[in-house]
């Protein structure tokens, strides 16, 4: 699986590794070398890091506790307390370290300081009142993104990723139902 970083927030975009939650789930971690792969890839984070199995195990752990939680603010209910414990405790653990230079911030740190900065973040973002946490439009998608466009429009994870296949869908359909009119009109006549 190509890993997708469109949710706005690294919490959210490891949430977002795990596809189709609740028809047929795709995951996109399958092994430690796909978390090295996915922390490589995300903004900001650091370019290396090592993935061993319990720290791995532990990645998980935060990706679905990070994934309920921001569902549960998407419903509008109470946090989990078993989501919130797992969230709160790799919070506290030590940070990464940050650098500024003319290229812009330089983090480095071990995988169990990232899950720590991702731990935070979701903190952050999940205490935030005003953050608009939604779920994709795409029904089977399920990933829930930070929309912070103006007037909160937006409707997908990502374009890619889901709004042009909507767009797509809906535009075969409707070349479908139009050949399928001509036809019955043609067998008619
Ligand atoms: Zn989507």
């Amino acid at each position: 699986m190509d890993f997708a970083y469109v949710s706005g927030d690294p919490a959210l975009d490891l949430a977002g590794t795990v596809v189709s939650r609740r028809d047929m789930p795709l995951d996109g971690l399958a092994t430690p070398s796909d978390l090295e792969r996915w922390v490589a890839g995300c903004d900001g984070l650091p370019a290396r890091v090592t993935a061993d199995p319990a720290t791995f195990e532990s990645a998980l752990s935060l990706r679905e506790a990070a994934y309920r939680l921001a569902l549960d603010r998407v419903l509008g209910r109470p946090f989990g307390p078993g989501s919130l414990k797992i969230v709160n405790d790799m919070a506290a653990g030590p940070a990464p370290s940050v650098r500024l230079s003319d290229a812009g911030l330089r983090m480095s740190g071990d995988l169990a300081a990232v899950l720590s900065h991702i731990a935070r973040s979701a903190v952050v973002l999940l205490a935030d009142p005003d953050a608009r946490l939604k779920e994709c439009g795409r029904a089977v998608c399920t990933r829930i993104y930070l929309d912070r466009s103006r007037g909160a429009r937006r409707t997908w994870c990502g374009m890619d990723e889901c709004g042009n296949r909507v767009k797509a869908a809906a535009y075969r359909a409707r070349r479908r139902a139009s050949s399928a009119g001509r036809a019955a009109h043609g067998s008619g006549a």
